[in-house]
């Protein structure tokens, strides 16, 4: 049987009132204040490295090595249970036949059903957004700490988190063969960053390999979130998905599936539960 997945809202003719989860306005204004920002924190790090007096090069490899995997930790604790909802009871509301799902972040809503949908998102947004999320921590560090070891592993904490959604964007980008800057598909290339193939092992099996910088936290996460399901019966479901079954189960209906987005996006689509999957009804 061939199986299609959606790519992204765009490409579905579904169109978002913002692109991620601020407003484009907001956005738009911020643009003219994050030039500022970035030179604060570029200024600040490249003192605090002047700070550091003994084993200058050996304490800085040991921050940014210990951050690139304290970020990846991070970003598979919040992938895991903010993004993937993986613990919600939420039960979506079903309609006139139609599971309502509501979208809250603009085109990055709904990863799971449309997997390609962080290429309606410019690079310029993510990191805008990202630096106007961090905009008072990033204060608060420049004003309020001395220590430039400590500094440097908030800074670097902080611009691992940042990059991290661009580099899951790029993650995907590479597994479809599409553009991808030289940079990132260096990174990409040499596992540095988040394998594009690992990464597709979390949207096929709709579960665990939640860390999307590197991956490396992997093996540690999930060896916690599988013995808080076997000890504790505390298991892990994607939201939607587990929504999609449970819909598919109690209707009966072929496997066939429509859903109604509400919120940033507005539109319909029809979908079909293939496993673990939701793809498009072929
Ligand atoms: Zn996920
Ligand atoms: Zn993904």
């Amino acid at each position: 049987m061939k199986i299609e997945t959606f790519s992204s809202f765009k490409d579905a003719n579904l169109h978002s009132k913002k692109e991620w989860f601020f407003s484009d306005t907001f956005i738009f204004y911020m643009r003219f204040i994050i030039p500022f920002l970035s030179l604060l924190i570029f200024f600040d790090i490249y003192n605090s490295i002047l700070n550091i007096k003994k084993l200058k090069a050996i304490i800085l490899i040991a921050i940014i090595f210990i951050t690139y995997i304290f970020s990846d930790l991070l970003t598979a604790i919040i992938h895991c249970c903010y993004i993937d909802n993986s613990f919600s009871k939420k039960e979506y509301t079903v309609q006139d036949g139609h599971i309502i799902i509501d979208t809250k972040v603009g085109y990055a809503s709904c990863h799971h059903i449309f997997p390609s949908n962080w290429k309606d998102i410019s690079d310029i947004t993510i990191l805008t957004s990202g630096l106007s999320f961090f905009f008072i921590p990033i204060l608060l560090i420049y004003f309020c700490i001395r220590n430039s070891i400590i500094k440097l592993l908030f800074y670097f904490t902080i611009l691992f988190l940042i990059f991290a959604p661009i580099i899951h964007k790029y993650s995907h980008e590479k597994l479809h063969k599409r553009y991808v800057p030289f940079f990132i598909d260096v990174l990409l290339e040499y596992d540095i960053f988040l394998s594009p193939t690992k990464h597709q092992k979390h949207h096929i099996e709709n579960n665990y390999n939640w860390a999307f910088l590197n991956g490396i936290s992997d093996t540690i996460f999930n060896y916690f979130i599988d013995n808080l399901c076997y000890y504790f019966k505390k298991c892990p479901t994607e939201e939607s998905v587990k929504n999609v079954k449970k819909f598919v189960q109690e209707n009966n209906n072929d496997n066939i599936v429509n859903i109604k987005f509400i919120g940033d996006i507005e539109g319909v689509i029809k979908c079909k539960l293939y496993d673990n999957l939701i793809i498009k009804p072929i």
